[in-house]
């Protein structure tokens, strides 16, 4: 066993290159970019039912280009661009048509936006625990929390592996439940051979920055229903102007926001679109690498991937045993970094216990939409509500960023190497460790 001495005790690290950025973007967006500046049209929205042309309800043609192929390539009817992947569960909410009283299901363990999006329209997130293997929604413990005022359920695709949807569907069939899936995470993984972001009624993408592929800001969604893509359009582009020039009779929720694309981003999503299935199997390819070594390392379980799907790696998160290692999970971490390697600890704190839950207050003084007078129910928000994103959160998970383009396998053998490096280290480390950081104290945080 090789005895070198850890950086974080003054050693040498492993790695000192700093990751390089994550740029997916090349000469064709360049080109898309000019052929947009060059046509003078940045934007070609506006929220009237019949603007003068070349202005329209839906968009300019780099925006309608880009729903369009979006749909082909996923398959589905319709595709919606909007600013975000916030805004599109936004609006996605908002067509379902929920509103104060309603209740709605989601994983506690997410982004903050697929909670928020019920709180918009005076709804209350209902919390269900996520599956320890995959990190997506539990369907069996999805069932105990439906209620007669469950309306609809966010289901999120983590880290690039989709949730186990069937049994979501057949409970929502079941409820008459909304299912919106959200696929920030996930453009390109499969279920059973069907794209993830076309499994719900509604799926949301994100095309930020940090996304598999990204216009800078962006969001797309999907749906295969014909009224709910109307709602779509509507909610993105002041609907409260539009429905009564197009004498809509169901006006619930059409209050609209501006969520609209602009042209400069909807040419460079084109280019991107056809980038997804290459950036994917760099991930992919880098993913496998990184489990195939880490595999056997006692303390360390590579992400789990269910028979019929396809992963593709948006985030690399794998579980650590503190106890099996030695090393609490905090100074696992310090001491990798130490040598040059970043890990993630925990993900997200469960949303449960963000401010806005714990305090029960978000519109004015008097405690909307908790304690609205439509709502009887009483919702639980309380610690230990979802022990599993608890557990994971607070002592198990660890996620790297660093499988993706422009790294490569050498980058996954500094990870490993550091891994290793540490762990060989353990008992040297164990005992040089501040209390505060002791094993006694794994899950403290
Ligand atoms: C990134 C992300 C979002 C929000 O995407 P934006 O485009 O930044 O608004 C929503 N949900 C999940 C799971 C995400 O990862």
């Amino acid at each position: 066993m090789k005895a070198t001495r850890l950086a974080l005790l003054g050693g040498q690290p492993i790695r000192t290159k700093p990751v390089p950025p994550h740029k997916t973007t090349g000469e064709e967006e360049k080109q898309a970019v000019l052929r947009v500046l060059d046509e003078g049209y940045l934007s070609l929205f506006e929220g009237n039912a019949a603007p003068d042309p070349p202005f329209s309800f839906r968009g300019g043609p780099e925006v309608q280009a880009l729903e369009t192929e979006w749909a082909q390539y996923y398959g589905v009817k319709h595709a919606i661009a909007v600013n975000s992947a916030t805004s599109g569960l936004y609006a996605a909410m908002g067509a379902t048509g929920v509103g104060p009283g309603d209740e709605v299901i989601v994983s506690p363990y997410t982004m903050s936006a697929s909670a928020a999006c019920a709180l918009v329209y005076n709804a209350i997130p209902v919390f269900v625990d996520v599956r320890p293997d995959i990190y997506c929604l539990d369907p069996d413990s999805l069932k105990s929390r439906i209620t007669p005022r469950t309306k609809a359920i966010v289901v999120v695709d983590l880290f690039g592996h989709p949730a186990d949807m069937d049994p979501i569907m057949e409970i929502a069939r079941r409820h008459n439940l909304i299912v919106i899936e959200d696929a920030a995470q996930a453009h390109g993984a499969t279920y059973k051979g069907r794209l993830a972001g076309t499994l719900g009624h509604m799926g949301v993408f994100s095309l930020n920055v940090n996304k598999t592929i990204q216009c800078g800001e962006g969001g797309i969604i999907t749906t295969d229903d014909d009224d709910l893509a109307l709602r779509l359009q509507l909610i993105r582009n002041h609907a409260e102007a539009v429905v009564g020039q197009i004498n809509r009779a169901n006006i619930v929720n059409m209050l609209g926001y501006n969520y609209r694309m602009t042209e400069i981003e909807a040419a460079i999503a084109r280019v991107q679109l056809t980038r997804l299935e290459g950036l994917n199997k760099i991930r992919v390819d880098l993913a496998n690498y990184l489990t195939s070594r880490l595999r056997g390392i006692p303390g360390f379980a590579p992400p789990a991937v269910l028979p019929s799907c396809a992963h593709t790696y948006y985030l690399y998160a794998f579980q650590y045993d503190a106890r099996v290692v030695g090393l609490s999970r905090d100074v696992f971490v310090s001491a990798l970094k130490a040598e040059g390697v970043e890990f993630g600890s925990g993900y997200v704190q469960p949303l449960y216990l963000q401010p806005v839950y714990q305090q029960r207050k978000l519109y004015g003084e008097v405690g909307c939409p908790f304690s609205c007078p439509f709502y009887g129910g009483e919702v639980d928000y309380s610690r230990g509500l979802c022990p599993v994103a608890e557990d994971l959160h607070s002592s198990r998970l660890l996620v790297s960023e660093m499988v993706r383009a422009p790294l490569n396998r050498a980058d996954m053998d500094d990870i490993v190497n550091a891994i290793e490096k540490v762990m060989d280290n353990a008992v040297i480390l164990q005992a040089k460790a501040p209390v505060d950081m002791s094993l006694n104290n794994a899950g403290g945080h």
